[in-house]
This record gives C-alpha cells, structure tokens and sequence, in this order.
C-alpha cells in the first residue's frame, strides 16, 4: 500500500481562531515531522512538500493504468473532519464545477485511454456509486431511492424497507473476491454519462449529509469504476502488438478502482478517549474503528508473521476494503491532515495510522474471467482438432505412420545386409559341399573300381594276393583323396581368412573417416539445420495458427464475401499444414541421419574394441607358443644333456674297467715271464748235464 500525505493550508476558519501551523516537511524528502514526531511516507503534498497537483500524476495514474492489465486499484482519502478529503477526492464534483480532484482526473484519463484503445478492443464500463452510514449500504446511484431516508433519522435507528428490491448485500465471490449484490451498477460510455452519475451520487449524498448535520462526516461514500474489456478479433489478427505497450495479450479483462471517501475520524478517536461515549461510537461508526484495527493487523509486522487474525467481518466498510487492504488491489492512501495546532492531536492520529498502513502487503494479481478462460481453453482446443482433421483430409501422413515408414526402411536395409551375409555363408557353405560331393563320388569310384577287380579275378587261391593288392591300392586313394581334400579346405580357409582381412581393413579405414574432424563439422550441421527446421516449423504454426483465428472470425460473419476468404483461407490453411508436415518429415529425417550416425559411431567404438581384443588374444596367443617353444626346447636340451651325462658314466665305467683289465693282464705276463725263467735255467741245467754224461759216455 502506497501512503501519501496532503497537508491543507489553514482555512479561513483557523485563521480567524488564530491557529498556527504545526506540521512542518523536510525539504526534499517525503517526511513529516509534528512536534517531536517525525514520519516518512511515499509522497508528500502541500505543506512545504510536493505541490498537490502532482497527486494525480504520481499516485492515480499508474492505478488507472493498471485498470487495462486487469489490476484492481483502491485510492482511499482518510483523516479528520475538514481535512480536505472530500476536496482531495473531488467527490463533490459537479458539472461545470473544478475539476481538481482525483475523479475528475481519474475520469478524463479513463476515456482519453478508452478512445486510444478503441480499435482493439470493446470496453464496458458501468459505474456504482454507495455511501456506508451507521452501518448500512446506501445506494446513491438508485434511480428510485426510498423516500423513508430523508424523514427517519432522528432516532438513530434507520431502517431501510424498500419494497420491490431487495437490500444491499456483500457477497463474496467464488475467487475470494468482495462484491455488492443488487446495488445499481449504471453502464456510461462517456466522459458526461460518468460525470453525471458521480454528480447525481454527489447530490445525493449531500443532501443526506444536510439533513443529518453532525453524522455527515460519518458516512463513507465509495465510487466504483467497473472496466471491462473484450479484444476485437480483428485487432488479434493484425497482430500489431508492438504498436501499444499495455497490450497485454489477453483476451478478456476486467478490473475495478475504488475510489473511497472516508468519513471524518475524529469522532472514533474521542470515543476511544471517553469510555462512556465508546459504545455509541463502536455503534454509530463501527467502521472506522474496524478499519483502524484492520490497519493495525496489518500494518504490524509482528502480528503479520505469525498469521494473525484480520478483523475484516467487523464492519461493512472493512468488508468492502478487504481486497483493497492486504488483498488483490493495488490502493494508494491518501491521508489528508489539518496543519493547525488545535488539530495537532488528530493529526498525529492520522499520521500513525498512515504510517501503519504503509506496511501493508497487498497480492494484486490479473483478473481473467473464468467463463472466457474456459471458453478460450476450448478455442484452442477446436483449433487443434480442426488441424487435426485437416491433416487427415489433405492425406498427410500422421507422424506415427512416418515413423514406422522409417522403422520399415530401417530394417529393409538391415535385411539386405543380413541376406548379403547369409549368402557369403552359402557360397563357402557350397565350396564345403562340394568337397564333400567330390569325395563321395572318389570313393563311389573306387568301391566300383574294386568290385570291377573283383569280378574280373578267377575263384580261388589267388583271391587273397588280389584282394589284398586292391586294398593297398584303395589306400593310396583314399590317402590322395585326404590330400586333395585338405588342401582345397586350406584354400577355403585362405580365402575366408582374406575377407576377413579385407573387411577388418574396410572397417578400419571407415573408422578412420568417423575419426575426420569434419565428421564433427558434419555433425554441428545436421544440429544447426534440425534447429533451424524447429524455427521454420514454429513460425509456419503460427502462421497456421493465426489464420484459424481469422477463419473463426469470418465463420461468425455470414455474407457472400466472407463465404470466399473462409474459402481462401482454409486453401491456405492446408497449405501450411502441408508445408508444416513437409517440415517434420524433414526433421525427422535429419533426426534419423543423426540416430544412424550415433549408432555407426557405436559400431565404430564395437570394432575398435574388437580390433584391441584381436590383437590381445594374438598376442597372448604369440606369447603362449613361445613359452612352449621354449619349454620343449629346454625339455629337448634336458633329455640331451641326460643322454651325454649317461654316454659319459658309460664310458668312465668303460674305462675302469679297461684300466683293471690291464693291471690283470699286466700280472700275469709278469707270472708268466717268471714262468718262463725259471724254465729257460732249468733247460739249461739239464742241458749241461746232459752234455757232462754224453761226454762221460764217449769217454767210456
Ligand atoms: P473533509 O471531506 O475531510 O471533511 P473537506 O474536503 O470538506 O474535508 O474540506 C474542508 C474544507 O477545507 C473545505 O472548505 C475545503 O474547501 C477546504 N480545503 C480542504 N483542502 C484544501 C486545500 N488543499 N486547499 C484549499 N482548501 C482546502
Ligand atoms: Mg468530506
């Protein structure tokens, strides 16, 4: 809540009793200080401060403002008696007469506004004026008001019967907002429709106000500005948004501004002050108080934090503020204060009170009218099933069909593939057939060549030599035929071995393109067209979209002319949707170029690893024979170097036996040798005797 302050110079009255001024303003700054008080507020005029013509400007026009974005707003004038209130609001206007307050203004600027908008939108503006007194909505726009209000009065105890109408009633509406049941609501469509209702609520209200004498001041009169506006569709067709800033897009808006002329406060201050006149005042001018306390909860930080209660239900005027104070509005306070010292007390009063109302956190929020919201929901939705059906009509294919159209492609091509396969298989599986058939027919030939042998060969003995030549020469054939046969598989073996080194070649060399850098430029592309394919899409859906619009529009016309542009432009119409399937089957298709790219890159990443795992397992595989190499080599070397060692013990063995065998041989020559002395003296000892007696012989 926006809080201003209007100080009124001394009037003639004050000046006569000799009242000195006793509020003064600090000089640039929006404060004001009284006796030892000082307080700071938004705004304040007169007095020193900003000059009061500046009120309009600063506080109310952003609120009218407001009025065509769908805000509520709620200019509220509080103070004493002879405060100048009711000059500032300018409630007492009439025709003719100054048009310095807040209504008048409010009013010119509300039509200059209304007729700058004319040609996008319809307004409706209705009007309600009431006055609260002793608890009691008057309706001072009634076209035929109750003759009972100007006699009754004298007692106090009013009572309103007016027969045929029922009386005024606050209702809460479904969305928590505050409304009058069966007050007049006048529509105006112009400046002096508007002026004369706000004279002719005036008058009523003063006439009331003479009758009554010292209540006057205790009646609060609130005029009421109902706006409503309707966007032309013609307006939403030319789509020229740019040309009005407040243009805020909707369709439906409604807004209302309170403007709210408070009764004088001090008779609630004194009762509060006399506690045998608090009753009556609590009775008389409930309202004010109940205000009072409304301000105060709210305007109390700490009562605020812990959620406390509102007295909003204490009064009517409260009730009818409730929006207006802590509610969905935005209101500025215009607290009006007297700058004469004999009303220092009641100022003071004011000023606090304002200054409590500062703190006040209003949730003013678009007001959007849920009939038309739904209303506009279901538009929408009508526009989408029109699309819809004018997609099955022009035979586009809906997007689910182009998808399995791809899927179908998709796996035709796989298809190929695997039959490409299939067949390579074939071909090796024929190659091993035919081997097999060659063999086949190898072994027919010999059975026949044997059981020739055999038919040809006599009955009998020789059967066996013959049989068993035949067998030998089967197995030569046999023998050739494995040859033949091995070798022809090796071959097969080569050639596939050779496709397989061509293909891993092939998919090396692909993966090497995947690896190119402008495989990534290629790939940013693809992103940057699918993007721009969006774009495309999007603006054509508006196209699209816009033109439904105006399609409606001319459906709800019904002349020869409009009959030809409906036509025209649902020729269009498909022509876009036409051109807007072209686009998704585009998108789509660059969505898939992407997908079949992601999944090569993954067969890329899939025969990458393969490759590493080959070369692992044909390392691994190298390793593993050069172990065995090794070890059948050491094992071979062993096995040698045992045989040497065994060779070499042999020989040793061999040796001493030799060795022994000639010691052996040695002593026996010696025996022998002795042997042979002793026999060679003992023949020579018998030779000489037999020499010595063959000489005695002779001798003899
Ligand atoms: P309220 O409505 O608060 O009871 P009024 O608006 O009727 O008070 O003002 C009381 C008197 O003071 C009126 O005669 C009015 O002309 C005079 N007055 C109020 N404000 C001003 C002002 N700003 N300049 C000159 N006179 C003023
Ligand atoms: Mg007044």
């Amino acid at each position: 809540v926006q809080v201003a302050v209007h100080i009124r110079p001394l009037i003639a009255q004050e000046r006569i009793q000799g009242c000195k001024e006793c509020v003064s303003v600090v000089p640039g700054e929006p404060q004001v200080q009284l006796g030892s008080h000082s307080f700071t507020f938004d705004h304040v005029y007169g007095g020193g401060g900003s000059s009061p013509s500046s009120i309009f400007d600063q506080c109310v026009r952003p609120l009218v403002e407001g009025l065509f974005q769908g805000y509520n707003a709620t200019v509220l004038a509080y103070g004493q008696t002879g405060s100048g209130k009711t000059y500032t609001m300018g409630t007492g206007y009439t025709v003719g007469g100054s048009s310095e307050g807040v209504i008048p203004q409010v009013m010119n600027t509300l039509f200059s506004k209304i007729n700058a908008l004319k040609h996008k939108a319809d307004f409706q503006v209705r009007v309600s004026f009431i006055e609260i007194l002793k608890e009691e909505v008057h309706d001072l726009l009634d076209p035929n008001p109750p003759s009972t209000m100007k006699t009754d009065t004298a007692n106090g105890g009013l009572l309103r019967v007016v027969p045929g109408k029922p009386p005024i009633q606050i209702r809460e509406t479904g969305s928590g907002g505050i409304m009058l049941a069966g007050v007049t609501e006048t529509e105006v469509r112009t400046l002096p429709e508007m002026a004369a209702c706000l004279e002719q609520g005036s008058l009523c209200r003063a006439t009331g106000s003479t009758n009554m004498n010292a209540q006057s001041s205790r009646s609060h009169a609130i005029f009421t500005i109902n706006v409503e506006q309707r966007r032309k569709w013609d307006s939403f067709l030319n789509a020229d948004t740019s040309s009005l800033p407040e243009d805020t897009g909707e369709d439906f808006l409604c807004a209302k501004l309170h403007l709210v002329d408070l009764a004088g406060s001090e008779r609630a201050k004194r009762t509060k002050a006399d506690g045998n006149r608090f009753k009556e005042g609590v009775h008389i001018n409930r309202g004010l108080l109940a205000l009072g306390n409304v301000i105060s909860a709210l305007g109390d930080d700490k009562k605020r934090k812990e959620g406390g209660h509102v007295p909003y239900r204490d009064s009517k005027l409260t009730r009818l503020l409730q929006d207006s104070l802590g509610g969905n509005s935005r209101t500025t306070m215009i607290a009006c204060v007297s700058p004469a010292d004999s009303n220092a007390e009641e100022t003071l009063n004011t000023l606090k009170y304002a200054n409590r109302a500062r703190n006040i956190q209003n949730k003013p929020m678009v007001n959007r009218d849920p009939v038309v919201a739904e209303m506009q929901r279901m538009r929408q939705q009508l526009e989408v099933l029109q699309a819809e059906l004018l997609c099955a009509q022009a035979a586009t294919i809906p997007e689910e069909i182009q998808i399995l159209k791809q899927k179908v492609t998709w796996l035709e091509s796989n298809n190929l593939e695997l039959r490409r396969e299939l067949q390579q298989s074939a071909e090796s599986y024929l190659v091993k057939n035919y081997l097999k058939r060659i063999q086949e027919l190898e072994l027919e030939l010999l059975s026949v060549k044997s059981s020739n042998a055999t038919d040809l060969s006599p009955e009998g003995e020789g059967d066996v030599e013959e049989e068993g030549e035949g067998e030998g020469d089967v197995d030569v054939d046999v023998v050739a035929a494995k040859e033949l046969e091995h070798t022809m598989r090796q071959d097969c073996l080569d050639k596939e071995l050779e496709e397989l080194d061509k293909r891993l070649e092939l998919k090396e060399a692909e993966m090497k393109a995947f690896a190119r850098p402008d495989n990534v430029v290629l790939k940013q592309h693809f992103e940057k067209k699918l993007i721009e394919l969006e774009d495309e899409k999007k603006t054509l859906q508006k196209e699209r979209d816009a033109l439904l619009k105006e399609l409606e529009a001319l459906a709800t016309s019904s002349d020869e002319h409009a009959h030809k542009m409906q036509e025209t432009y649902v020729q269009k119409l498909k022509d876009l949707e036409r051109q807007i399937a072209e686009l998704k089957k585009k998108q789509e298709n660059q969505a898939q170029l992407l997908r079949q790219k992601q999944r090569s890159d993954e067969a890329a990443k899939r025969l990458q690893e393969d490759i590493l795992r080959m070369k692992q397992q044909k390392a691994s595989h190298f390793i593993v024979q050069l172990q065995n190499k090794i070890k059948q080599e050491s094992e071979q070397f062993r096995a040698w170097k045992n045989a040497r060692e065994k060779e070499v013990l042999q020989l040793r063995k061999e040796g001493r036996r030799n060795v022994y065998e000639m010691h052996k041989l040695q002593a026996l020559h010696q025996r022998q040798k002795l042997v042979l002395q002793r026999k060679t003296e003992e023949a020579a000892v018998a030779t000489r005797r037999l020499k010595d007696m063959l000489e005695a012989s002779e001798a003899s």
